[in-house]
């Protein structure tokens, strides 16, 4: 790295450091900007760009192209931008762990899963009406279509049952 990348590199950091309150967690909550979707927004020299992204960077020089900066386990603060906290991920394993959060905020009995995983299998309508009457997104819906999440449970509906 030459003077000049370091410079900038140090400049990014500085950036993020400014914006973050470090909780005794260890993880670092951005304060800046919000996106739409409730992550952090950096706004660094004119360029919009994920709060997590860019910190990621930041500490560890680009992503490989197509990869996200996501969440390793352990870390449950949607809005931590701690690059220790972060890590490279293919979007498939992103929209999984996005999915597996929102999926936990939800208390789903047995009875609940194998009524769902049967409207899903079986139901009427897309994936859309389906996660709509299920309570959960369409990424999930679509997810125990193909056998990817619930692999384990039984598609059964009440009256089956
Ligand atoms: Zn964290």
């Amino acid at each position: 790295m030459n003077k000049t990348q370091h410079d900038k590199a140090e400049a990014r950091r500085q950036y993020v450091m400014a914006r973050v309150q470090i909780e005794c967690n260890g993880c670092w909550t951005w304060t800046g900007g919000r996106a739409g979707d409730g992550y952090g927004d950096a706004n660094f020299q004119g360029k919009r760009q994920g709060a997590h992204r860019f910190s990621y960077e930041a500490w560890n020089g680009p992503l490989a192209p197509g990869m996200h900066a996501g969440h390793k386990h352990g870390c449950a603060t949607p809005t931590c931008v701690n690059p220790e906290h972060l890590e490279p991920q293919s979007p498939s394993a992103n929209s999984l762990e996005q999915v597996s959060r929102r999926h936990e905020r939800r208390v789903w009995t047995p009875q609940d899963r194998a009524q769902a995983k049967a409207d899903v299998l079986y139901g009427p309508g897309g994936y859309h009406a389906k996660a709509v009457r299920n309570g959960m997104s369409r990424t999930m819906a679509r997810l125990i279509a193909k056998g990817v999440l619930w692999v384990d449970v039984p598609a059964t509906s009440q009256e089956a049952a």
